[in-house]
């Protein structure tokens, strides 16, 4: 709508208004006063805020009065109140219309700049199915402009063998007044097809009557693409998934098979060399023994680290079911163990009363007896010492194994768990560095998890957490036949 520049509208007003109330005491206009101050309000309207029509208005119906006051319209007091009065009323009435109008206008203008921007297509139709709106997004999704289309029927974009979803959509239109992502495919002007989500709708005057039906469509073919990237992406996962599967599981075949298949000529060379040392050694000079003795300790060595290797492998691939585990007597065997392998007496190992918990034996005899002779074994105290108990949290039970050995500086705290990381070198402590890895492996398997708290010279102190799916018994359930680990 054109408007004059504002100041102007109102300057041009202003000197109407005063035109009009001079004349009307002048001239004595009577109730065409009214009319003419109409022009006034009209000229208002012009201007975007609806206020100024409001004060202009107001100002008109004072002017209106004055002008009774100065010069009333005929001597008959009867005469002068109802010309005023229709004066009035007739500013008023415009002034209602105008605002409204006003409103209307607003409002028009900000739905056709959001049908204009909107990425959605918007399609109109009369009740008699000609189309009688078609916004530019319309016109990129079909590839008709809206001149090709407006005044024509619709049905040009739906496919021949979906033209059936036409008369479903006008029964659910009649029967819910409104049909929400309806998902289908429609035609492009070039002949390809458009996945689409339509929403229709009725669309009324403002006296409730129907009037026509309005569509908006969404364009899935981004969503369509999307959904097959991802699908895309998912089956790659998957595949990659699977060969890394199977290859952890080939893996493991192969250690297992690896360490078990060493054991046998391991033990051949054993014995040779055992019967090298006790029937031939008087026949080698000082250095030839050395020589032998190292063989015989390199031997063993590789011995244990294939023993070790293949608890590591077992750990992975024996699947046995969880049963009912008195700790107490893990912590037994674990005493019998330790006896059996050093003579030293001056070890302490204690325990506070513990828990049954549901585990797999062999492996609980596994993880208490690597934690335990690794707190005896990095010890340097007189009386090596350790200490296990146990608690419940939050259905986990948080074993904990304390010892007061030479402690593990907190930056070493990760790295001991993994395989064949450790801290001391065999001339200082044997091993192997696989007991952490095990024990954690151990954890993971039943659902729990193992970490530490230690610092250099302070001991440590090792937590294993087993989640529990029923609460902990604290009776023994009878004995349990427990397999020593290798
Ligand atoms: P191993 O004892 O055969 O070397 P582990 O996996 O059991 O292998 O331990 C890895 C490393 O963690 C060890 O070499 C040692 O340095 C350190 N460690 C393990 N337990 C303790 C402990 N209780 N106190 C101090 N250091 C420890």
């Amino acid at each position: 709508m054109h408007r004059f520049p504002r100041t102007r509208t109102r300057y041009l007003c202003a000197a109407l208004a005063a035109v009009i109330c001079a004349l009307d005491i002048w001239l004595r206009l009577g109730v065409a006063v009214g009319v003419c101050y109409i022009a006034v309000i009209w000229l208002a309207a012009r201007d975007v805020y609806p206020r100024y029509l409001l004060v202009t208005s107001g100002i008109c119906m004072l002017l209106i009065l004055l002008g009774a006051y100065f010069s009333p319209a005929g001597s008959d007091p009867l005469d002068a109140f109802i010309n005023r009065g229709l004066s009035l009323g007739a500013v008023g009435l415009i002034t209602y219309i105008l605002l409204n109008q006003q409103r209307t206008n607003k409002l028009q203008a900000r739905l056709a700049s959001i049908i204009e921007t909107t990425d959605d297509a918007i399609s109109a139709m009369d009740t008699l199915g000609r189309i009688t709106d078609w916004n530019p997004s319309a016109e990129k999704l079909y590839g008709y402009t809206a001149a090709e289309v407006i005044g024509t029927g619709a049905d040009f974009t739906v496919p021949a063998e979906l033209q059936h979803e036409r008369d479903y959509i006008a029964l659910q239109l009649e029967k819910y007044g409104a049909v929400n992502n309806f998902e289908t495919e429609r035609l492009h002007k070039d002949g390809h097809r458009i996945p689409v989500s339509i929403t229709v709708s009725y669309m009324r005057d403002s006296y409730g009557s129907v009037v026509g039906v309005s569509s908006l469509i969404r364009n899935l073919s981004n969503l369509q693409e999307l959904i097959n990237y991802q699908d895309k992406l998912n089956n790659e996962l998957t595949h990659t998934n699977d060969a890394l599967q199977q290859s952890n599981m080939d893996l493991q075949q192969f250690a297992y098979t690896a360490s078990h298949d060493l054991q046998a000529p391991l033990r051949r060379i054993r014995s040779f060399i055992q019967i090298l040392q006790s029937d031939h050694s008087d026949n080698l000079d000082e250095l030839g023994k050395q020589w032998l003795q190292r063989t015989v300790d390199g031997v063993g060595e590789m011995h244990t680290l294939i023993e070790d290797l293949l608890s590591f492998s077992r750990v992975e691939s024996e699947h046995r079911p969880l049963i009912d585990v008195n700790l107490n007597d893990i912590m037994d065997k674990v005493r019998s163990l330790q006896d059996e392998r050093t003579d030293s007496n001056n070890v302490i190992i204690t325990s506070d009363e513990l828990p049954v918990i549901s585990a797999d034996p062999t492996q609980m005899l596994q993880l208490f007896s690597n934690l335990i002779s690794n707190g005896l074994k990095y010890n340097d105290n007189e009386t090596p010492t350790v200490h296990v108990s146990s608690q419940t949290y939050a259905g986990q039970t948080v074993l904990s194994f304390r010892d007061n050995g030479i402690g593990i500086k907190p930056e070493h705290h990760d790295r001991i768990f993994e395989i064949f990381n450790r801290l001391h070198s065999a001339q200082d402590y044997s091993g192997t560095g696989i007991g952490l890895a095990i024990c954690r492996r151990i954890a993971i398997k039943h659902g729990g998890n193992l970490w530490l708290e230690s610092e250099l010279g302070k001991g440590s102190v090792f937590y294993c957490a087993i989640p529990q799916p029923v609460t902990n018994k604290h009776s023994p359930s009878g004995p349990v036949d427990i397999a020593t680990p290798a």
